[in-house]
C-alpha cells in the first residue's frame, strides 16, 4: 500500500508493507495535515507514517478516529481522561505510524461513530475540532460572559465554532485577512473591549501575552495552543487583573460525553465549519505538494486533506 513518509529527500508517497496485527482494518478516506506533522518535518521526524487527524471505513461503515492511544486501567483513564493515561499514553501518527496512508490497524476503541449527515471525506476534522472542543469545554462558559479566541488557524476557527454550537457569542482575532473570513463566516465578531474569557490558539509568546491584555479583571485563559519553550507572562498585568491560566490538551471523555462524539455531531449538524475549515484537498499521491500548501499560510491554507 503506499504511505506518506519524511526521509532525507523531504516528504514523498512511498509502497510499504500491509499492516497486519489485532484491531479494526480501517480503510482511510480523509486524513489532515496538522502543524504538528510541519513539526515533524522542520525537526526531521523519521521512521514513522504521520497522522494523527482521519476517518475511514471498517468493513463499509463510517467512522473518525480518536487517536489516544491509553491503557484504560489507570486512575485518569477511568475518569474518562484518557489523554492524561498514567500508563504512557501515546498517539497514533506520533512516534507510531498514523493515517497518512490507505490502511491502518487500529484498536477498537479508537473508533468514532459517525451520524448520517457527516460525510467521512470531512470526518478527518473530528480529531482537530475534539482539541478545539475539549479547550471551550474546559473554559466552563456562563451566559452572557464575553469570549474571544486568539489565533484564527484551525483550531483557533474550530474554538470559534464550538463556541457558537455551546451557545455563546465569540470574537476572533486573527492575523491573516482569510482566516479573519473564516471566522466571520463561522459567526465570529470582529473584536473590540476586554473579554471574560480568551482562549490561545496560537501557541506564541506573543499570543499569551495578546491574551493578557484582551482580559478583564478576573479572566480567564485557556491555553490551547502548543508550546514547546518556557512562556514569560507579563506579570504586573496577569497579577493585577488577578487572571486564571488553564491547559487544555488534546480531549477526553467529561460529565460522560465523549468530546470526539459531541464534535461530529457538531460537524454534522453545521456543514459549513468542514467547508470553512478545509481550504484544500489532495489525492494521497500529490502528498509533496499538499505539505507545501499546509505550510503556506499567508496564501490561505487553513485545513489540508489528503484522499487516499
Ligand atoms: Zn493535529
Ligand atoms: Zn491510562
Amino acid at each position: 500500500m503506499k504511505a506518506v513518509v519524511n526521509g532525507e529527500g523531504g516528504v514523498t508517497v512511498a509502497e510499504v508493507d500491509e499492516p497486519d496485527g489485532p484491531g479494526a482494518r480501517l480503510e482511510i478516506r480523509s486524513s489532515s495535515i496538522c502543524g504538528t506533522d510541519l513539526n515533524f518535518i522542520a525537526m526531521g521526524a523519521t521512521g514513522f507514517v504521520y497522522g494523527h487527524e482521519f476517518a475511514g471505513v471498517v468493513d463499509g461503515v463510517p467512522y473518525a478516529i480518536e487517536p489516544t492511544l491509553h491503557c484504560g486501567t489507570c486512575d485518569q483513564c477511568i475518569a474518562g481522561h484518557t489523554q492524561r493515561c498514567t500508563n504512557g499514553a501515546a498517539n497514533l501518527g506520533i512516534f507510531v505510524n498514523g493515517g497518512l496512508c490507505e490502511r491502518l490497524i487500529v484498536p477498537e476503541y479508537t473508533l468514532v461513530p459517525l451520524p448520517a449527515s457527516l460525510p467521512v471525506e470531512d470526518a478527518c476534522l473530528v480529531e482537530t475540532g475534539s482539541v478545539a472542543m475539549h479547550g471551550v469545554r474546559r473554559a466552563a462558559i456562563v451566559p452572557g460572559e464575553r469570549v474571544v479566541v486568539v489565533g484564527g488557524g484551525s483550531i483557533g476557527l474550530l474554538a470559534v465554532a464550538s463556541v457558537r454550537h455551546l451557545g455563546h457569542p465569540v470574537d476572533l482575532e486573527a492575523r491573516h485577512p482569510a482566516q479573519a473570513a473564516a471566522g466571520e463566516r463561522l459567526g465570529a465578531g470582529r473584536p473590540s473591549g476586554a473579554y471574560d474569557v480568551i482562549i490561545e490558539a496560537t501557541g506564541s509568546a506573543s499570543g499569551v501575552i495578546r491574551c493578557t491584555e484582551l482580559a478583564s479583571p478576573g479572566a480567564r485563559v485557556i491555553l490551547l495552543g502548543v508550546f514547546h519553550d518556557t512562556v514569560p507572562l507579563p506579570g504586573i498585568v496577569t497579577l493585577v487583573k488577578e487572571l486564571t491560566f488553564t491547559a487544555a490538551m488534546a480531549y477526553g471523555t467529561s460529565d460522560g460525553v465523549r468530546e470526539t462524539e459531541l464534535v461530529a455531531q457538531m460537524l454534522g449538524a453545521t456543514p459549513e465549519i468542514a467547508r470553512t475549515v478545509i481550504t484544500h484537498r489532495f489525492a494521497l499521491a500529490d502528498a509533496p505538494e499538499a505539505f507545501r500548501v499546509a505550510g503556506d499560510r499567508a496564501a490561505g491554507a487553513i485545513k489540508v486533506v489528503l484522499q487516499p
